[in-house]
């Protein structure tokens, strides 16, 4: 491309310049949320921002790309939240309180009233985390969205995937499987008449609720966190692996939501669902049982449910055991992209 070209680039693969600004201003200004720590935001080549001291940085980020992480035809209000949802996902399962979110948008025209929409749900959320978008970048090419997350933790008291113990519970927020039946929903996989299901389980899929609150309690309770974006088995594997230790799982203490059970699905669905499902945003914790009714505390303070699934054990695999203990096979791993 640089050798056909000899007409001077106008911008390394942007927009008119022109609307390009104006694209960049519309979202700056429908995300806007005043923060003291941010000594210069969107504007200048590059953000001013003021970290809190004795406390760290915590880092994160996140890709979407239509047709791969959400439905080609997912409205962009929603792909708005969802993009800064996932990143919060990540801020609360290291125990961080977000503060800042940088935003790689490229898009295939410059469509304002498409920017409009993306900036309401991703105002509307980061709002509710006082979240200020700092900066970022817009570029042409097909539909994908990068989303950075910053936070902090005092020094030292960042929830790893590294701190499982032998003996440890382990713990989930919220309810599995709804993201994969959402999905399933959206694909025609699965359908229903119950619309109050339909509603509740596409929620669950498009505009997932990060548990932020939940990171940031967990801070010295928590053992090992991590969010539940790949399915349990996968990212409670994770948790296994940087931890060196292994788990049993009761499958019947696995969390249901009232719109999956009414949808109806049989037991090995709905165990494919919850174990290898993606999209939940849930934390999945472990901790010294010595914490069970701090940790009981926090859910009834939150209004988070927050269910015991099983144990930190010796070993390295993970077990899945029915409700008399028996070990049951398991019928599918979590997604994988590149599997
Ligand atoms: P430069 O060419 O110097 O990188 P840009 O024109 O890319 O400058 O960006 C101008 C300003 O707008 C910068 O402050 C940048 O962080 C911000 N910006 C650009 N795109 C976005 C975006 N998608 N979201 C938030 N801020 C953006
Ligand atoms: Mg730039």
């Amino acid at each position: 491309l640089l050798l056909a070209s000899r007409a001077p680039r106008r911008h390394h693969q942007g927009m008119a310049k022109h609307s390009e600004f104006r694209l960049i201003d519309r979202l700056a200004r429908a995300t806007r949320v005043p923060r003291r720590d941010v000594v210069h935001g969107i504007g200048d080549d590059a953000a001013v921002l003021r970290v809190p001291a004795r406390h760290e940085l915590v880092v994160s980020m996140d890709t979407l790309i239509s047709g791969v992480h959400f439905p080609e035809n997912t409205a962009p209000v929603d792909i708005g939240w969802k993009t800064l949802a996932v990143n919060l996902s990540d801020m609360a399962a290291m125990g961080a309180t977000p503060a800042w979110a940088t935003l790689a948008l490229t898009m295939p025209r410059g469509d304002a009233r498409w920017i409009d929409a993306f900036a309401r749900g991703f105002a509307r959320l980061a709002r509710q985390h006082n979240v200020a978008l700092v900066g970022g970048d817009t570029t042409r090419g097909a539909l994908s969205i990068t989303v950075q997350a910053h936070g902090f933790v005092p020094q030292g008291r960042a929830v790893l995937r590294s701190g499982a113990r032998v003996g440890h519970r382990v713990y989930v927020s919220g309810t599995l499987g709804d993201g994969a039946a959402g999905l399933a929903l959206v694909q025609k996989r699965l359908r229903t008449r119950n619309a109050a299901a339909v509603k509740f389980l596409r929620a669950r899929l498009d505009r997932p609720v990060p548990r932020v609150g939940l990171g940031v309690a967990l801070r010295g309770i928590a053992g090992a966190c991590i969010d539940v974006s790949d399915g349990l088995a996968q990212d409670l594997g994770h948790v296994l692996r940087a931890s060196g230790v292994g788990a049993a799982i009761e499958l019947s203490r696995l969390p249901v939501s009232r719109a999956l059970r009414a949808v109806g699905v049989d037991d090995a669905t709905l165990q494919r669902w919850q174990l290898g499902g993606g999209d939940d945003y849930e934390l999945c914790f472990t901790a010294a049982p010595k914490h069970a009714a701090t940790i009981a505390a926090i859910a009834t303070r939150l209004r988070v449910p927050i269910t015991d699934v099983g144990r930190i054990e010796r070993g390295d695999a993970l077990e899945l055991r029915d409700n008399t203990g028996r070990p049951v096979a398991r019928s599918r791993a979590g997604h994988d992209h590149f599997a």
